[in-house]
């Protein structure tokens, strides 16, 4: 499908359909088909040169690029409103390659602290042994990016939905300060999906994605993604890495040659080639299936969501609800900017009682998965003071912005009423133990 050149603006529902799809031109298939291979048979000794000198855009080995791959960056993209996309193994796979393209040793990044614990892990482990130091900023204090600058820092990086706590980043006020001083924001946008945000809209340059979680949407497969907007000047003078001529890659000056696709072509070219990380054809498959009902599983997400949220406000054994979507929620303004069609389906809250509270509650549930995921049809629940921040003391979980009885929902698209079945199941089990 031409989606340009037809010189229409199709909308949403239809681009995640038809965007980076056509018809097999050898057999007609409809769907993309899966390409389960791992070389391209060249036409001639020239056009491989040309591909490997990046002079002529080819597939050579599904390590770098793949079309079944190529078809899901093309969608992703095009959904984000950027200009192209790379996609990986897994979310964690996109965004160490997303950093390792741009930044050196001795460079400094600006993190908001309110991040996925993966995320914060990668940044004080493995980029701390590259010698690049992070400043952590709570996201909702603008001043305190500004204050963060130094003449080495190369990157802001942020959540759209910061994770458990449910904050919601000013987009375009934290774009606006990177722009004054010519660095580039990076945003996961995992849990809003295209669809609810798409912060490269708001003045973010990088969006990485964990596909795992609503992209995918049914649990079934591990994959991240990287889109860039396009129209960061990487020859601003901060960027060596981009503006001379790269090692890497026998003299190429990456944005002088490439221009706004410039980024693009090193995250793939040179760091996915090096790194390795790659995306399974099948898997790109499954993200294409899940892509193409993604406005229709979240609009039903948002909806579950925001009725158990208010459930919960309402109950005697809740103590505190963080889902920015509810009318008393702080972010509620920033919400309604970013997100008009919802807050997304992961938030926490904090039941009556502490720990055993928490455990007991999740061991009376009988619809909603005790796991470490999120983003799936399928409700899941986990207490992470019990689970995946066991080691931490009460102090660490407290700066984490969790508390002993923090539970974390992510709604899945059920029938509502069964889904507050099994919450009570949960509460009824609390007040049974004590
Ligand atoms: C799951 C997740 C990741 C990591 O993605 P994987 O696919 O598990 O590697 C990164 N960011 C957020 C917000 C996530 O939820």
């Amino acid at each position: 499908m031409k989606l340009i050149e037809e010189g229409r603006n199709f909308g949403f529902d239809t681009r995640q359909v038809h965007a980076g799809a056509r018809p097999d031109p050898n057999t007609g298939a409809r769907a993309v088909p899966i390409f389960q291979t791992t070389s391209f048979v060249f036409e001639d000794s020239e056009s491989a040169a040309a591909y490997f000198d990046l002079k002529e855009y080819g597939n050579t080995y599904s390590r770098i690029m793949n079309p079944t791959v190529a078809a899901f960056e093309e969608r992703i993209a095009n959904l984000e409103n950027g200009c192209g996309a790379v996609g990986f193994a897994s979310g964690i796979a996109a965004q160490v390659a997303a950093l390792f393209t741009i930044l050196e040793p001795g460079d400094h990044v600006i993190s908001s602290s309110a991040i996925y614990g993966g995320t914060i892990n990668q940044f004080k482990h493995q980029f701390h042994k590259m010698s690049v130091e992070v400043t952590w900023v709570n996201p909702d204090d603008l001043d305190a990016w500004r204050q963060a600058i130094k003449a080495n820092t190369k990157l802001f990086y942020a959540e759209t939905i910061g994770n458990p706590t449910g904050t919601v980043l000013d987009i375009e006020s934290v774009a606006a300060i990177a722009q004054e001083y010519d660095i580039p924001l990076m945003m996961d946008n995992t849990f809003a999906s295209p669809y609810l945000c798409r912060p490269i809209e708001w003045g973010a340059d990088i969006v990485v994605h964990s596909a795992t979680k609503f992209i995918g949407g049914h649990g079934t497969s591990i994959g991240g993604v990287v889109v860039e907007s396009g129209k960061f000047n990487w020859s601003n003078g901060r960027f060596p890495v981009m503006s001379d001529p790269s090692p890497a890659y026998h003299g190429l000056a990456f944005h002088a040659t490439f221009g706004m696709y410039a980024y693009l072509m090193k995250l793939r070219s040179e760091t996915l080639r090096d790194l390795g990380a790659a995306m399974s054809p099948f898997n790109a498959f499954l993200f294409l299936q899940g892509l193409e009902t993604l406005s229709l599983r979240m609009d039903r997400h948002v909806q579950n969501t925001l009725a158990v949220a208010e459930y919960l406000d309402q109950h005697d054994m809740v103590s505190n609800v963080m889902y920015p979507g509810l009318q008393g929620s702080k972010y509620k303004p920033l919400v309604n900017k970013y997100m008009p069609k919802g807050a997304g389906a992961v938030f926490a809250f904090d039941i009556v009682g502490g720990r055993q509270a928490g455990q007991d509650f999740i061991s009376g549930l009988t619809l909603w998965s005790h796991l470490a995921n999120v983003g799936d049809t399928k409700s899941l629940v986990i207490h992470p003071a019990s689970t995946t921040h066991r080691q931490l003391s009460i102090e660490e979980l407290a700066d984490a912005g969790i508390g002993e009885g923090t539970i974390r929902l992510s709604v899945g698209i059920e029938e509502i009423n069964d889904l507050i079945w099994d919450l009570d199941q949960g509460f009824s089990m609390v007040k049974k133990t004590t």
